[in-house]
């Protein structure tokens, strides 16, 4: 049985889902005003391998959403600089994100609502009322805020007393019309030159806590079986949603709260603010595979920080590929025969491997599992011990730990469509063949580099010039 962290209780529990055989989580997903960071893709690959784990070690159907954040500061400051509807704005970050998820192997969630579509809007409309009929709301200037000091659990989660409560980042200092510093906006009145909605509360525009308990909500129900999101969003974005999802509902909003850690570079957290990013297409650039990135992203625990290194995406390049040498030797094994201990190996690492994941998402100790199979079966295989049955077996085994890990199949799936194509580098492959016959080795030479900044890497053999990823 699956053991998760829970930050509501800070202790790792059993999970099952309340109802049925089915799931239902609800992820923080993007604001888009900018293409997503590699530091944003680790919470949204730990979560895809948290739905995976789910999914196909735990048997469960899945009914997940991760929304957009598609009305803010941000995206409204970002249209208007660019000159362009607020909506018509946002498609483009959103594609972008979905480009990026597809590259990365994160499995599409059943929901992906934008906080602008209309039927969201009606719920969060719909929500404030009835925050307003329940008594944790006030008015002033237009806009309606969440009084804290109405809701007595306000603090569970982050673990903060009320009256300590700081006036931090992410809360909102601007706002002198409320009462109490610590209150938070629910709903902003219109302001000239914004994007304005009026779903039956006066006009103007969600408050970014509001988006995520009115979708979640309307798209999933209370109380969620997960919610998760990066670590940042502890306080204040969960605990709001928590107060203003139980404000209204007089029940519990969620039974596992799931938090990602920080991706780190040099010791300083990856943020825009800070200026250290990368996004997955410079990663691209710079000659590495999303595979790679995904790999990397992974394997440490999802609670502990990660430092993003150069030298740590070379490493994560020759894991895969062991795995996926690995996997191809498999294939070309054709010598029949069946070998105790190798099955042994085979069972002990599915075990393994499965007892890690569930023990909160212990990715590092299942990718040890499976590294122990390449070696013992590797060394079988050296040593003559294992045949065909073998090699289909450990293929299997294989192949249902990376359904969970998402990164070989994602591996295989790029070797498949090298990133210049086939005709391009035949073609250039007899281009600096031309050269070297004329002596010209600077431009054979060019052509090869040219290549490999391109991601190929020429080998010269007696039987001429081949070609392989780097
Ligand atoms: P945002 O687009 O800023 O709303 O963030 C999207 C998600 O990425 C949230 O769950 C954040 O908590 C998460 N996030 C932001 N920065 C990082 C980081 N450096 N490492 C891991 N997750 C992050
Ligand atoms: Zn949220």
């Amino acid at each position: 049985m699956l053991h998760l962290y829970n930050t509501l209780s800070r202790q790792t529990e059993p999970f099952t889902p309340l109802r049925d055989n089915q799931v239902r989580m609800y992820a923080c997903g993007p604001t888009v005003y900018a293409r997503a960071h590699i530091g944003n893709f680790r919470t949204f690959i730990c979560i895809d391998v948290l739905r995976r784990t789910l999914k196909y070690l735990g048997g469960y159907q899945m009914r997940q959403a991760v929304n957009y954040t598609d009305v803010d500061d941000k995206t409204i400051g970002g249209a208007e600089r660019a000159g362009m509807p607020l909506r018509e704005y946002t498609e483009q970050w959103i594609q972008a994100f979905r480009e990026d998820n597809d590259a990365l192997g994160i499995e599409t969630p059943e929901e992906t609502p934008r906080a602008t579509d209309e039927a969201n809007m009606t719920a969060m409309g719909d929500l404030v009322r009835q925050l307003e009929q329940n008594g944790h709301t006030y008015r002033s200037e237009g806009s309606v805020y969440f009084r804290i000091a109405s809701f007595e659990s306000y603090g569970r989660l982050a673990r903060v007393v009320q009256d300590g409560i700081q006036a931090g980042a992410r809360v909102d200092v601007d706002e002198y019309s409320k009462e109490d510093a610590r209150d938070f906006v629910l709903w902003k009145a219109a302001k000239p030159g914004e994007p304005t909605w009026d779903p039956g509360v006066g006009p103007g525009r969600p408050g970014w806590h509001l988006e995520c308990s009115a979708m979640a909500l309307r798209l999933l129900g209370a109380p969620l079986d997960i919610h998760a999101g990066g670590i940042d969003l502890i306080f204040p974005h969960h605990e709001n949603e928590i107060a203003q999802s139980e404000g209204a509902t007089g029940g519990p909003f969620a039974r596992f709260w799931v938090h990602v850690e920080h991706l780190f570079v040099e010791g300083e957290k990856m943020s825009k603010s800070v200026g250290n990013v990368y996004t997955l297409p410079e990663l691209i650039e710079k000659g590495y595979r999303p595979s790679a990135l995904r790999y990397l992203l992974l394997s440490s625990h999802y609670r502990k920080q990660l430092n993003f290194t150069w030298a740590g995406m070379e490493q994560a390049e020759e894991s895969l590929r062991r795995l996926a040498d690995f996997s191809a030797r498999l294939g070309a094994v054709t010598v029949a025969g069946r070998h105790e201990g190798v099955q042994a190996s085979i069972a002990t690492a599915r075990t393994r491997f499965a007892e890690a994941m569930q023990d909160d998402l212990n990715t590092a100790a299942a990718l040890a599992a499976v590294f122990d199979l390449v070696r013992d079966v590797n060394s079988a295989l050296d040593a003559r011990e294992a045949g065909s049955e073998d090699a289909v077996a450990a293929q299997e085994a294989l192949v249902a730990c990376d359904q969970v890990l998402g990164v070989l199949a994602l591996r295989q799936a790029e070797d498949a469509t090298p990133p210049v194509p086939v005709d391009e580098i035949e073609r250039l492959i007899g281009e600096r063949q031309a050269a070297r016959r004329q002596r010209d080795f600077a431009e054979a030479d060019r052509i090869r580099v040219e290549l490999q900044d391109r991601g190929i890497l020429l080998e010269d053999g007696p039987s001429g010039t081949r070609w392989k990823r780097r």
